[in-house]
């Protein structure tokens, strides 16, 4: 049997999946994804994530300012994210975030658009999902002065302890591709001390490709290597793994599942 799976993170509104967007999901189904959140990047992407979320009951939509655009964003962007909000109704504000590795990003601007999108993520009683490069202190500081109702740190790449505190403030930590990779050693060994109720599953696909699949595009057909990975490393069985990390998902969301086939 085929163990249920939720794809939190992909990027299916990307021009890489133009050419074959409907057989990804085909083949991502097939696998065993039952779900697929689509994060929102630039203001400009919008309507194409909303429009795949309403394509399909097993895909939805989160609307964001991510922190790597931040040169496409601009402030008027932050009164559009309120209006599109309350019309469309995405599960949560994402892809949202500090990015400390790209020295060329500005950080000004990126705590500017952080900031305002975790107040409007308050206003709205919303998750967020979080994009977070080397600045887990600062975004953990940045959630105390703007607390939020929690949601996914995505792709985490932190200290056993800094997870512990997002975990605190209501967050999972969504681990993909990078921990297929066998000489990811200190994620793996950070896969295995979380409590299975703090952890997601995720591609980041187009990015972010696993080992089995380096330089080649990435896709949430490929998710179900992350839960081998998890189960190699973990106590618990595969379809315990799948079911809870699952369910932290739908929790996390408030996602109303399809009855599966
Ligand atoms: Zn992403």
């Amino acid at each position: 049997m085929t163990d249920f799976i939720i794809d939190s993170h992909c990027h299916l509104d990307m021009p890489a999946f133009d050419e074959d967007r409907q057989a990804v999901l085909k083949k991502a189904r097939q696998a065993g994804v039952r779900g697929f959140i689509v994060p929102g990047t630039t203001a400009a992407r919008w309507p194409r994530v909303m429009d795949i979320a309403r394509s399909a009951v097993d895909i939805w939509g989160a609307l964001g300012l991510h922190p790597y655009y931040v040169d496409e964003h601009c402030e008027t962007d932050l009164e559009r994210l309120t209006e599109q909000v309350r019309h469309t109704q995405p599960i949560a504000l994402g892809e949202i975030g500090l990015d400390l590795f790209l020295p060329q990003l500005d950080e000004k601007k990126q705590l500017f658009y952080l900031e305002s999108q975790l107040d409007l993520a308050r206003e709205f009683e919303l998750p967020v999902i979080l994009h977070i490069r080397k600045a887990n202190d600062t975004v953990l500081q940045l959630l105390k002065i703007h607390p939020v109702k929690g949601g996914i740190c995505h792709a985490f790449s932190g200290s056993l302890q800094q997870a512990r505190k997002f975990i605190e403030l209501g967050f999972c930590l969504g681990f993909g591709g990078m921990l297929t990779f066998t000489r990811s050693r200190k994620l793996r060994q950070l896969a295995t001390e979380l409590p299975l109720d703090a952890i997601v599953l995720e591609t980041d696909a187009p990015d972010m490709s696993g080992e089995k699949h380096r330089y080649q595009r990435n896709s949430p057909e490929y998710l179900p290597e992350v839960l081998d990975v998890l189960q190699e490393l973990r106590p618990e069985s595969r379809s315990e793994i799948a079911l809870q990390t699952s369910q932290n998902v739908q929790r996390l969301f408030k996602l109303d599942m399809p009855d599966p086939e």
